[in-house]
């Protein structure tokens, strides 16, 4: 009997220092979303209202009794900083009816929502938000162009990410894009006058017109965002690479807009997306949307969200293919491997711009267009600064970010070989997939892959 209960001590434990292990394993926060969007869109009244029912699920070890949310959109809509145009909140409940209270934080980028209970270790939650859109005059990417034309990126609410260092509420930079969110589902169902065509991220499930308004069902899997444009005439092209379908949307009103023009575009989507799929992996998508950016001028940026980019036409052509090999590139380094843009944006646009560099490559025109050379000399403006910081943080956002973060890592290349380099990049984008990755865990696989040493290449440009 002794050893016996002293066989049973032992196993108690044994038992206490497992759970407490596995409990200090899990991370204390982490959260699970998924989306269900339900919206009219009214050009011709300049808004959108919409439903949105985000389901959240307590992965961590820890309860909690708020939950945070962004709304990028209000901080796309230019620089214009007014109140009109932004999307806002009108209410809020949860799954049984309760009113929630929600704080709204900075311009509405960031909303805090007091939770009717805690949500606990293993719970679910379905909020259901009531939230209108005043669409503004289109200024960069977000808004109505003159001609009517919409663009939506980023509009709804999606859960703010809750990491080691808890809740992402840093305010969004002055440079960069700033997001940080985590892959999930989305589910989007929209009313439109019939007079307009959508593009969406998502697949396509249904469309039916029924008195004057189409109603568009999309589905969009593990992205990062959604994203809706509209416009009456859309020329639409299609491609097709590896399993994907390449979907084209331009309008050919817009400022730089030929038929010409968007053939171009379309083949270098093509052939970028074929190489990164041989190189990286596999682009796990249906469908990839190309359009125009609705405002013909460079104040309306190259952009890329997950499964729809936009180029600008007015740029010279040489321009508009390594801005679609780079915005091709983002469905690698942002959509599939996410980071934090605000802390690390070089990890989502060093690399896209180093793919750039590796395409044209892979095309064999460099002669033409010395790639490598003008990203050294850029580069080299930004001399002994590391790569690897916030983006208001680097003395010159494109210099050191784009610029010197592509040389970094074709400098890493050159020492260990193209080959073994590739294959450490496939690695990384098969580990982090649909994840989030950091420096330092691009830098664990980096060692993981190679015997040579690269401490000095390291040390010369990563904090
Ligand atoms: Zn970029």
């Amino acid at each position: 009997m002794k050893t016996r209960a002293k066989h049973y001590c032992f196993l108690l434990m044994l038992i206490c220092v497992m759970s407490i292990w596995g409990c200090s394993s899990k991370k204390e926060l982490s959260f699970e979303a998924a989306y269900a969007i339900d919206a009219d869109l009214n050009p011709e009244m300049r808004c959108m209202t919409y439903m949105e029912t985000i389901e959240v699920i307590n992965t961590g070890s820890g309860s909690t009794e708020k939950l945070y949310f962004h709304i990028y959109a209000n901080k796309f809509k230019g620089l214009r900083q007014v109140e009109d145009g932004d999307i806002a909140v009108l209410s809020a409940q949860d799954q049984n009816g309760n009113v929630l209270q929600w704080q709204r934080e900075q311009d509405g980028v960031l909303y805090c929502v007091k939770l009717a209970q805690r949500l606990k270790p293993g719970q679910s939650m379905k909020l259901t938000f009531a939230c209108e859109v005043l669409i503004p005059d289109l200024e960069s990417m977000y808004g109505i162009s003159r001609d009517g034309d919409v663009q939506l990126p980023m509009f709804s609410l999606q859960l703010a990410m809750c990491d080691e260092n808890g809740w992402d509420t840093a305010p969004l930079p002055k440079n960069g894009d700033g997001r940080y969110g985590a892959a999930a589902d989305y589910d989007l169902i929209i009313r439109v006058p019939e007079a307009y065509v959508l593009a969406c991220n998502g697949d396509e499930l249904s469309r039916k017109t029924d008195g004057g308004i189409t109603t568009y069902t999309y589905r969009a899997e593990k992205r990062r965002d959604i994203i809706v444009f509209a416009c009456k005439d859309y020329v639409l092209l299609e491609r097709t690479a590896g399993n994907t379908e390449i979907l084209g949307y331009f309008n050919e009103t817009v400022d730089g807009v030929t038929r010409q023009r968007m053939e171009y575009v379309m083949d270098c989507a093509a052939f970028s997306l074929e190489y990164f799929n041989n190189i990286f992996v596999e682009y796990p998508y249906d469908t990839l949307v190309v359009t125009n950016s609705a405002l013909g001028t460079n104040f309306s940026p190259n952009m890329e969200y997950s499964g729809l980019i936009t180029i600008l036409f007015v740029s010279p052509q040489i321009s508009m293919k390594t801005n679609t090999f780079h915005e091709v590139a983002h469905q690698w380094f942002y959509s599939l491997v996410g980071n934090d843009e605000n802390q690390e944006p070089w990890l989502d646009e060093g690399f896209s711009e180093f793919a750039v560099g590796l395409c044209l490559d892979a095309e064999g025109n460099t002669d033409d267009f010395p790639f490598w050379e003008l990203k050294d000399i850029a580069g080299n403006g930004a001399e002994g600064e590391k790569v690897n910081v916030p983006c208001d943080e680097a003395s010159n956002y494109q210099w050191v970010i784009y610029d010197r973060g592509a040389m970094f890592l074709k400098t890493l290349m050159d020492a260990v070989g193209q080959e073994k380099f590739l294959s450490v990049l496939s690695d990384y984008c098969q580990k982090y997939r649909y994840g989030v990755a950091t420096t330092e865990s691009f830098l664990e696989i980096l060692h993981e892959g190679t015997e040579t040493d690269i401490s000095n290449v390291v040390a010369e440009f990563i904090n």
